[in-house]
């Protein structure tokens, strides 16, 4: 058996130990006889799996109590839709930053449920920056306004939390949660798949503001209502059991990694670590303006595009893997979650600068 550091931008790499946990606990949970994937959700053993989950992920992102954690399906794609669905609550417009490709798929997707209003679109740039805090002008009467934090595929990431006064704020947080502290209290959503920093793909975790939820379109399927979510425990019908207990795994993990504080310090090493390699050197680069490059999306270009095929096959023999970048970007693109750990991020950049000598 042999692990690589494995770069996938999602799903992605894993803790290696909560990985072992889940193999040891695979046939015979907790002296169950059964595995997790085998139980009754509305057990008392699922029960408790389901509601130490969610504990974890409380204590570890500091949720205020005022917020409801709802573990759904559907990914954070569902979400572009069941936003508006329950956000609009009588209102025409939302607000959108449209900084990347999956901002652009949001609004593509609020398009079929009200009018919204594009508050910056960085299209021009190839979404290589963020807009100035200063330049966003709201409409008061918006019923919310909606950014993503970090853009998972051009690795850009904002730098500040938008100020949107009293209109809500939602984060499609997909791959930029729990790699940093935050303040929830100035959401009103935060959703996130979890196959980028959470856990196996097939579980979206909401956390909504309570006063936020029961608004839902009286039209629309109840499954895309929040107040279904809370009303049932997530459990009105089943959930996706496994990887939820798994997600409960890496929260827990999170805590004994010593919370997002230590998190934050490692993350911030290992990006400052790999853009310094990148900026240091003539072959590598990244189009990302300085302040606003992603810490977990990590992409970079060679001097010379022949060399890629070279560069990923030789990366892969050293046990370096999914480097290739997004196919609308190209070169390379080094995802590091928090399940990448610094020891891989160095063994990339030293095999980057032994495959840039190579070349000379
Ligand atoms: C991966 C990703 C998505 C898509 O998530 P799904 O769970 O596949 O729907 C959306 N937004 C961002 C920022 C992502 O990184």
């Amino acid at each position: 058996m042999s692990r690589v550091y494995n770069f996938s931008a999602g799903p992605a790499a894993l803790p290696t130990e909560v990985l072992a946990q889940a193999q040891a606990e695979m046939l015979d949970w907790n002296n169950t006889g059964v595995s997790v994937m085998e139980m009754s959700h509305r057990g008392k053993d699922y029960m408790s799996i389901a509601a130490k989950a969610e504990a974890n992920l409380r204590q570890l992102m500091m949720i205020p109590d005022n917020y409801k954690v709802l573990f759904v399906q559907g990914g954070a794609s569902s979400q572009f839709a069941m936003v508006p669905i329950n956000l609009l609550n009588g209102k025409k417009s939302a607000d959108y930053l449209l900084t990347g490709q999956w901002s652009k798929k949001a609004v593509a997707e609020v398009k079929r449920y009200c009018h919204v209003n594009v508050v910056a679109d960085t299209t021009n740039s190839h979404f290589t920056t963020v807009p100035a805090a200063a330049s966003l002008e709201f409409d008061p009467d918006a019923a919310y306004v909606h950014y993503t934090p970090n853009e998972t595929i051009v690795g850009v990431e904002f730098d500040y939390i938008p100020e949107t006064g009293d209109v809500p704020l939602v984060a499609d947080m997909s791959s930029t949660i729990l790699s940093r502290a935050i303040d929830v209290s100035k959401f009103g959503v935060i959703y996130a798949g979890a196959q980028k920093n959470i856990g196996p793909a097939g579980l979206t975790i909401v956390i909504v503001r309570e006063d936020l939820i029961g608004n839902a379109d009286a039209n629309m399927p109840v499954m895309f209502d929040y107040k279904t979510f809370v009303d049932y425990d997530s459990m009105y019908n089943t959930p996706p059991t496994y990887s939820w207990y798994f997600a409960g795994l890496v929260f827990a993990w999170g805590l004994k990694q010593g919370g997002m504080s230590a998190i934050e310090a490692t993350n911030k090493r290992k990006a400052e670590k790999l853009y310094k390699a990148i900026d240091d050197s003539a072959f590598y680069s990244n189009p990302v303006d300085v302040h606003c490059r992603s810490w977990m999306n990590v992409p970079f270009i060679l001097a010379d595009a022949n060399l890629d095929t070279a560069f990923i096959e030789q990366a892969a023999a050293k046990g370096l893997t999914s480097l290739k970048g997004h196919r609308s970007v190209g070169g390379m693109r080094a995802s590091i979650y928090n399940a990448m750990p610094e020891v891989g991020v160095d063994a990339l950049i030293a095999f980057m600068k032994d495959f840039e000598k190579t070349q000379a």
